[in-house]
């Protein structure tokens, strides 16, 4: 039995079929038999949407409530998603980044996560639910509510993976298919299923706009395997 956390984009759960759909290859993963941790993104454009409102209102808005602001999005989808699992007989719950323990410092809008103490987290699947972690957000020392720059949950995924020592963090994109570059340049792009970390660490420092750079860097620094799929490829989405 592994544990797989899984990473689930803003498209990915755009609407509420998708979150559905999203709770549906949750379920089937651990029916297969694995233990799984979710980290999802905010719905569909909530994030730029939230954005554009803060505009509406201030040309300068504080850092400090634009995080809290921002954070909204994906407490959202967590939300939804652990009720979307419960409705198909399998026990979740859901957690915001700072129940989940993620611990970063204080640069508003684009933390590091500095520590993750997912002691809920853990305390959830040894009971035998799936845990839904809200991407994208921590805690600063003061408590605060932080984001960790656009695209930030692939972070939250891969931090969480490693503090859990999980067996594999896959990240399923947001778009149609992976390939060995933009087909749209280079026309004899082939698409892939899957990436290793050595592919993705080597696409990434070339530039490739797979994945937040960070979790790049963190899934090398603690070793997380990780997997980029393609939601394409993954069947039920
Ligand atoms: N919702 C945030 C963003 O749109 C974080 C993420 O999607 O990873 O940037
Ligand atoms: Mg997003």
């Amino acid at each position: 039995m592994a544990l797989v956390v899984q990473k689930y984009g803003g498209s990915s759960v755009s609407d509420v079929e998708a979150i559905r759909r999203v709770a549906r290859r949750v379920v089937a993963t651990r029916k297969a038999g694995n233990t799984v941790v979710v980290v999802v993104s905010a719905m569909g454009d909530t994030t730029d949407d939230l954005l554009d409102m803060a505009d509406a209102i201030s040309a300068r808005p504080p850092a400090r409530e634009m995080d809290i602001l921002l954070s909204a999005g994906e407490r959202i989808s967590m939300a939804l998603l652990a009720m979307a699992i419960g409705e198909l007989g399998v026990p979740a719950r859901a957690y915001t980044g700072a129940q989940a323990g993620v611990l970063t410092d204080s640069k508003y809008g684009r933390a590091s996560i500095v520590g993750v103490i997912p002691e809920r987290v853990a305390r959830a699947i040894q009971m035998g639910a799936v845990a839904v972690v809200a991407g994208f957000q921590g805690i600063n020392e003061v408590e605060d509510v932080t984001t960790l720059g656009r695209g930030g949950s692939d972070t939250t995924a891969v931090a969480l993976a490693a503090a859990l020592n999980a067996d594999v963090c896959e990240i399923y994109t947001d778009v149609d298919g992976l390939f060995t570059a933009d087909p749209r340049i280079v026309p004899t792009a082939r698409r892939i299923e899957a990436l290793s970390s050595e592919e993705t660490l080597e696409m990434a420092a070339n530039g490739a706009k797979i994945l937040h750079l960070r979790a790049v860097e963190y899934a090398r620094r603690f070793g997380v395997p990780l997997h980029v799929r393609s939601s394409f490829f993954a069947g039920l989405l």
